[in-house]
């Protein structure tokens, strides 16, 4: 078993700690310079492995509920689940995938990103306790069959004299970007990075989803004529009402939620002390991949501390140990019951060797004679009293203060959304805290002609919700240039 980084004052009671090595010299540690993974690529494992058979015995155990399933019911797209699982019982991939695909362009991705714990695959354990089938899995599954068989294709519709700008190329500007094109409406999609995909490709971990599937599906959008416009920051470079006056008959806004937050606690700015989102995105791509501010490489060391308890969280961690740190330790100011994650995900780093400090809250990063972080100093935390709706938060016990020593430290404490747009395009309303106003039946703004969806509109949330506001906002933009042509 690994071990968790080293205290020094007082004992945090874990029976798992104990004495390291001073530090970790990071010229001394052949993969401390550079953020390329050591280990055989995770991504043969998607789709994950699966016989035909395999398949077809998982679908078995659904019970065909009565329109409508908990299952359908529980998906954001409705996908009508039951009807996909019957044609699996009878070996007909292709016919299930194109049930998972009608209603979500995403579905193979999605089936792999939706947590098992959570939509459908929750609604149906309900009612199908143990021997429950495998929805999301069984969903990657067809849909790849399908692609590998080389019958996924998008095809356009008649192609109509509109263009679409659409800011963001995440999953809601990509899945907006379709149903356009479904509708023979000409899509564009600005994106600030170097490559497009937004979130998919620069936030979420390589062994969650592996970029050959984001680029064939790039791919397949370009095919069918959708402009992809990389490197250019709207809202920045070019203000949202200029796409206006370039043509573009409507605009949607899919620029994601994917600042970090940053604490307050000294010495956060310390060499050695990184934020989530560039710690994944290194941990995935080759520099010439990254925008020009992060290609210079990075030290990593081999003791990861990754602060916070979210899902950001423990991609940092499964990114530091795919990368190959030795040891990779959460500290979480909450209870292990307070994390905000599914419980399988967690298990998985866990078992993929990571540890985690609960009841632990950070105060201050501490350096090293040469000036990079070399330790955290943490308070150790119980739980105070309960409020007035019984909840007992966690409190900091005075004078606990322990050191924790890391080469390295995370900082995953949460994102906001870019204020730029909100800030550069007169009349958008925009919450206090930067997130875009919308209509949620139609996603549209407060300016005509603008529309909003994604973690833009609602901060971060499923993959599948920000697909669901692409395809509506696209709905919507078709009826209202309809409605408009008919005027
Ligand atoms: S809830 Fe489960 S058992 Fe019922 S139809 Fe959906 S997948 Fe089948």
């Amino acid at each position: 078993m690994r071990n968790v980084s080293p205290v020094d004052k007082p004992s945090a009671s874990s029976s798992e700690e104990q004495e390291l090595p001073e530090s970790n010299l990071l010229a001394d540690n052949p993969r401390a310079a550079r953020y390329e993974p050591l280990f055989p690529s995770e991504t043969s494992l998607f789709p994950r492995i699966l016989s035909p058979q395999q398949a077809v015995q998982s679908a078995q155990n659904c019970l065909l509920c009565a329109d409508p399933a908990p299952c359908t019911l529980a998906c954001p797209l409705q996908i009508d689940i039951p009807k996909a699982m019957n044609f699996i019982r009878q070996n007909q991939f292709l016919q299930a995938a194109a049930i998972f695909r009608e209603k979500n362009p995403f579905a193979e991705a999605c089936g792999r990103l939706c947590s098992e714990d959570l939509v459908c695959q929750k609604a149906c354990n309900q009612v199908c306790s143990a021997a429950a089938p495998q929805i999301n899995l069984l969903g990657e599954y067809v849909c790849f069959v399908e692609r590998e068989s080389g019958q996924q294709s998008i095809t356009p519709g008649t192609p109509q004299d509109r263009s679409v700008a659409i800011v963001g190329s995440g999953p809601a500007g990509l899945a907006c970007a379709e149903t356009l094109v479904r509708s023979g409406i000409s899509a564009t999609i600005f994106e600030k990075m170097p490559l497009p995909g937004g979130m998919l490709r620069y936030g979420i971990p390589e062994y969650k989803l592996p970029p050959d599937w984001i680029n064939n599906y790039i791919g397949a959008l370009e095919s069918v004529g959708v402009t992809f416009k990389t490197g250019i920051n709207i809202g920045r470079d070019i203000p949202v009402d200029d796409l206006i006056q370039q043509g573009f008959s409507a605009v949607f806004i899919a620029v994601g939620c994917n600042i970090d937050s940053i604490p307050d606690i000294p010495g956060v700015d310390l060499p050695g002390v990184c934020l989530a989102s560039e710690f994944i995105a290194r941990a995935r791509l080759i520099p010439e991949q990254l925008p020009l501010e992060m290609q210079h490489r990075q030290p990593l060391g081999i003791r990861i501390l990754v602060l916070g308890g979210g899902n950001t969280a423990l991609d940092c961690m499964r990114a530091a140990l795919q990368i190959g740190s030795a040891e990779v330790t959460c500290v979480y100011e909450k209870s292990e019951a307070d994390m905000p994650v599914s419980d399988l995900i967690k298990a998985e780093v866990k078992e993929a060797g990571a540890h985690f400090r609960y009841m632990t809250k950070p105060v201050r990063f501490i350096p090293d004679p040469q000036g990079n972080v070399s330790a955290v100093e943490c308070l150790q935390c119980e739980l105070g009293p309960p409020d007035q709706n019984g909840q007992r938060d966690s409190v900091p016990i005075p004078g606990s203060n322990f050191l924790l020593r890391a080469d390295t430290i995370v900082v995953a404490m949460g994102v906001h959304p870019d204020p730029t747009i909100g800030k550069t395009t007169p009349g958008l309303s925009t919450y206090a805290d930067g997130l875009i106003t919308i209509d949620p039946a139609t996603r549209a703004t407060s300016r005509p002609g603008i529309f909003a969806g994604g973690d833009a509109a609602h901060g971060p949330h499923l993959v599948v919700s920000a697909v669901l506001d692409g395809m509506c906002a696209a709905h919507t933009i078709e009826l209202s240039l309809n409605a408009a042509s008919r005027i």
